[in-house]
């Protein structure tokens, strides 16, 4: 190969070793990502299932309370089981929330405190800026 073919082929080299480094980077953020979403859906899906259970909860509550006003002798621990049992629940699901807006990497709004995402540049309910927003 003669000294120009050479140099060519070198540069053609670095440059492929560089597309494959970018190409290496994008699908190591894509799996990263991937892994996010899935487990995003998997929080939202056990949030649901939690709001099934509340609703369920808030259905005895009800049916003892009737009882109650008809007459009937409730026992007041039932009741109060019934209402522990819901606060837990409606703390695990605000737990699972706080977790979904870390992995969505949200942030709240330094003057309304409404949750803003990664990329917001305002406040999408108040418009003011949010810090650390870089517009894209
Ligand atoms: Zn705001």
């Amino acid at each position: 190969m003669n000294e120009k073919a050479k140099a060519v082929a070198g540069r053609l080299r670095v440059k492929a070793a560089g597309v494959g480094a970018a190409a290496q980077k994008a699908i190591a953020d894509a799996g990263r990502k991937t892994g996010d979403t899935i487990e995003i859906t998997k929080l939202n899906v056990r949030i649901f299932e939690i709001n099934s259970e509340v609703n369920v909860s808030f259905r005895k509550l009800g049916e003892l309370m009737y009882a109650a006003y008809a007459g009937e002798e409730t026992a007041d621990e039932a009741v109060d089981a019934l209402l522990r049992e819901i606060d837990g629940k409606k703390e695990e699901a605000a737990a699972l929330r706080r977790r979904i807006s870390e992995l969505k990497k949200e942030r709240p709004c330094p003057v309304c405190g409404s949750s803003c995402g990664e990329g917001d540049r305002f406040c999408r309910k108040c418009g003011a800026e949010v810090a650390g927003g870089d517009g894209k």
